[in-house]
């Protein structure tokens, strides 16, 4: 998959590399097309510039010969001497006769101006001799008939006045030619400049020009000039032949050119860049999107296998509860019967090894119910002061196998009934104690219960020990699955490391906080802060005297219990079971009836009266639930009224709930232990038996 996968990104890279290739030989014909365009718009330009600058020359000469004629039609109705005094302002003018002489102003030699020769002939007319002066002319008539020639003659000078050509932005050089003689140039042409303009390429280029002007006003060309690289441009100044030519060299106009071109390519560059970028995002898109198809897949098959273990564990564990439940109760028997020391002695070691099992069974089955999300807070009414009770009983004897010294620090205005879940407090403080007690060597553990009240009731239950202690480092793995810390120091100490990672997931389910402080080699102190919900305020009271009195009542109750006048029916599919029971009850003295099925059950219940029924879920055939549902409909029934008892290895929180909704009287777990058994028979065997 790996493989194919890379195999097309390596695809996409060559494809993604041919078109940025293609991109950019786009960029350069277009490039080259864009100088093309670009030439052409300089020409155009030029050409309409040229123009321009034509009519400006036109407009000059045409208002010079207009006053020239003006002046001609005076001189023909006789005033000569009005028109002298008129003309001469700085410009040289005369008056010619047919005959060659002047009547007034210089003579002219004919050969030298061509336009005089011309205007005798009845035109106006232009011409200029080698130094550049110009002369322009008109005729003055008598009748039909030429009789004199106006002319006015400027020098080279003045007429740079008179054209005003190249002025404000006009760019390059320009000159006026008649045909092939140039009437005027601007100061940028040199003789060399002029010179030039005979040579071939140059005619060549003003030919084109020339045929371009029988169409239009003005044109321009491109051409070489010096071997430069120039653009020619001429236009028509009037029908009298002359014309206004100009030049400018190609590089003059390039710099417009080339920052056009640079914007050109810069734009094309950025166009590539950024398809190039999307193009590369959008490969990234399509490769995040098929990482995360399989990261989600992976994660999948991950939450499978996960789920796949904990199944596997809960399973597991569930089915190592049945035979533990008949060794303990077994190896009770055992120690019940027997009078031998050594006997007694192994016996007290499978109890030890056997609940220590059962402990780690019943820690891997809560670690997989909580991973499966399985772990649910059922919450109910219950009497702090019992609930503790309990509690401090239990851990009291374990300090005391460990001859620890075991205190209490319970706050006696803590309130009489909270509401919450019950049994996973209880398994969060036992948890707490027994790991106080096993990391203890001498000294004492105490338990200390005080409320805090912050944004509503809390619990606040710390344990503290003068054991071992913790290192520093150690503190921040002490929550972690399956962690277990200094093993050097711990290698004796039996446990799995699931203890507080429980702990912890416990008391935060329930909404609650977990701390730790500890003194390595002085000992550690586990804090838990739960809320829970008041229900009666009352305040406990002094907890040691109550505990006490319990203390006194219990081993009252215990020696007294007996009821041979009750009958019992225990129905579990497991004989091994069936006789644990029977010998956990013998003190009792109760009379013990056993069977194997729920069919046979129901059949014991239609032939006698049982004071309690301890029915097992797991049967195969008609399991326990069906039993119990069967016998409610069950004719001739003896049992009606009976309490009837679940018993199961099935010890997942919220079980008791579950056989209650279902019709059970209540609930015993397998193992079952002894005290649990006679309280639970006590509780539902009338006073009387
Ligand atoms: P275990 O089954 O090993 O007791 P826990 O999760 O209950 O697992 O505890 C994890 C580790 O934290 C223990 O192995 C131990 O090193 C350390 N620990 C827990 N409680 C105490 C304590 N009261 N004093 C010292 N060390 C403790």
């Amino acid at each position: 998959m790996k493989n194919k996968f890379s195999y097309t990104k390596k695809n996409r890279y060559k494809i993604l590399t041919i078109f940025v290739i293609l991109m950019i030989v786009v960029g350069i014909l277009l490039s080259d097309r864009i100088i093309e365009l670009q030439e052409s718009y300089v020409e155009r330009q030029l050409a309409q510039q040229t123009q321009i600058m034509a009519e400006l020359v036109q407009e000059r000469l045409g208002a010079e010969l207009s006053s020239m004629n003006l002046a001609a039609r005076l001189i023909e109705s006789g005033a000569v001497q009005e028109v002298r005094k008129m003309e001469g302002a700085g410009v040289l003018d005369g008056l010619m006769a047919l005959d060659g002489t002047a009547i007034y102003g210089e003579v002219l030699d004919f050969s030298i101006y061509e336009g005089i020769r011309e205007s005798f002939r009845g035109n106006e007319a232009v011409s200029c001799d080698e130094e550049g002066n110009i002369v322009f002319s008109v005729p003055v008539f008598r009748g039909d008939n030429v009789k004199y020639v106006l002319y006015r003659k400027y020098t080279k000078n003045q007429l740079e006045q008179f054209f005003w050509l190249g002025g404000g932005d006009a760019k390059g050089k320009f000159l006026v030619a008649s045909g092939r003689q140039i009437l005027f140039a601007d100061a940028h042409w040199t003789p060399e400049d002029i010179a030039m303009l005979q040579d071939r390429g140059v005619l060549e280029t003003y030919e084109e020009i020339h045929k371009k002007l029988s169409i239009s006003l003005s044109a321009a060309e491109k051409g070489k000039f010096f071997g430069e690289s120039s653009y020619f441009f001429a236009a028509q100044i009037s029908k009298k032949g002359l014309y206004l030519i100009g030049l400018v060299p190609k590089k003059q106009m390039e710099a417009g050119i080339s920052y056009i071109v640079m914007m050109v390519v810069f734009v094309l560059g950025l166009l590539i860049l950024l398809f190039a970028i999307g193009v590369r995002y959008l490969f990234s898109a399509e490769e995040k999107l098929r990482e995360s198809e399989e990261l989600r897949k992976a994660k999948l098959a991950a939450e499978n296998a996960n789920r796949a273990k904990s199944d596997f564990l809960a399973n597991m564990s569930h089915e190592i509860r049945t035979p533990i439940n008949s060794v303990i109760g077994m190896n009770e028997m055992v120690l019940r019967e027997t009078k031998e020391s050594n006997i007694r002695e192994y016996a007290k070691n499978i109890e030890y090894a056997s609940k220590s099992l059962l402990s780690l069974i019943n820690d891997i089955l809560d670690f997989s119910k909580i991973e499966s999300g399985k772990m649910e807070i059922v919450k109910g009414e219950y009497e702090l002061s019992s609930f503790l009770m309990n509690i401090v009983s239990m851990a009291q004897v374990r300090a005391e196998v460990k001859k620890l010294k075991f205190c209490t620090e319970i706050d006696e205005n803590l309130p009489v009934m909270l509401y919450g879940d019950e049994v996973r407090v209880r398994q969060v403080i036992e948890n707490m104690l027994s790991n106080a007690v096993k990391y203890t060597g001498a000294g004492c553990v105490t338990l200390a219960v005080s409320s805090l009240v912050e944004d509503g009731f809390s619990l606040k239950i710390s344990v503290r020990d003068t054991g071992i202690g913790i290192q520093r480092e150690d503190l921040e793995k002490l929550f972690k699955d399956f962690e277990r810390l200094d093993l050097h120091r711990n290698r004796s100490v039996q446990g799995t490391g699931l203890g507080l990672a429980i702990t912890k997931r416990l008391t935060e389910q329930m909404g609650g906080k977990i701390s730790v402080e500890s003194v390595y080699g002085e000992g550690s102190c586990f804090t838990v802060v739960i809320p829970q919900q008041v229900r009666d305020a009352h305040a406990i009271g002094d907890f040691r005297e109550t505990y006490h009195k319990y203390l006194a009542e219990e081993t009252r109750e215990k020696e007294s219990f007996t009821a041979p006048g009750a009958k019992v029916l225990v129905v579990d599919d497991n004989t091994m079971n069936l006789l644990v029971a029977e010998k956990l009850l013998a003190r009792t003295k109760v009379q013990v009836t056993t069977c194997q099925s729920g069919r046979e059950c129901l059949d014991w219940m239609r032939r006698e009266y049982f004071d309690v029924i301890l029915l097992d879920h797991m049967m195969p055939e008609m399991d326990g639930m069906e039993t119990l549902a069967k016998s409610k409909e069950l004719e001739g029934n003896r049992c009606v009224n009976t309490p009837v008892i679940a018993l199961t290895a099935n010890a997942v929180q919220g079980a008791r709930e579950e056989y209650i909704r279902a019709g059970f009287h209540d609930y015993l777990s397998k193992p079952i232990e002894p005290k649990r058994l006679e309280e639970m028979l006590q509780k539902y065997i009338s006073q009387k038996k």
